[in-house]
């Protein structure tokens, strides 16, 4: 079956319109949905996955998002995030003797972080950051158009 991949500009501006309406959504397969009856409308042959919009909504900020976890009994290691792919740091802490203590990982630009045992995603909230407020370009254009 013949599929569109949307551009990001697209998918972006439908995960904005969703979570406008939602404020919250407790399910990145419901978020997921949304999105995709938000897009449909204006290509029903777009296709878009999970992980995509996760990592979209983190890299651009369009959502807080909320990570829930499983504790593993493997051990944490340095790479890649698996919530947004991005590299991950070590956390450390300092004892009395200034010897450093590893305690785990966390990602550089998401919320992700994990103790001495493998902290792994389970659920993801997608919620609106702060308040609404109109972008100053869209103003602009409206205060034109009334006064013209
Ligand atoms: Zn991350």
């Amino acid at each position: 079956m013949a599929y569109r991949i949307p551009s990001a500009k697209v998918l972006e501006d439908s995960i904005r319109r969703v979570i406008r309406e939602q404020q919250s959504i407790p399910s990145q397969r419901r978020f997921t949905e949304l999105v995709l009856e938000d897009l449909k409308r204006k290509n029903p042959d777009y296709k878009v996955g999970e992980v995509r919009m996760r990592k979209m909504a983190l890299h651009r900020n369009l959502a807080k998002v909320t990570i829930l976890y499983r504790e593993t009994k493997e051990p944490s290691r340095k790479g890649r995030c698996p919530v947004c792919t991005s590299p991950t740091e070590e956390l450390h802490n300092l004892t009395l003797d200034d010897r450093r203590v590893e305690l785990g990982f966390k990602c550089t630009k998401c919320p992700y972080w994990t103790g001495p045992r493998k902290r792994v995603p389970v659920r993801y909230t997608f919620s609106m950051i702060g308040a609404i407020v109109p972008p100053a370009k869209k103003r602009g254009r409206y205060a034109q158009w009334k006064f013209a």
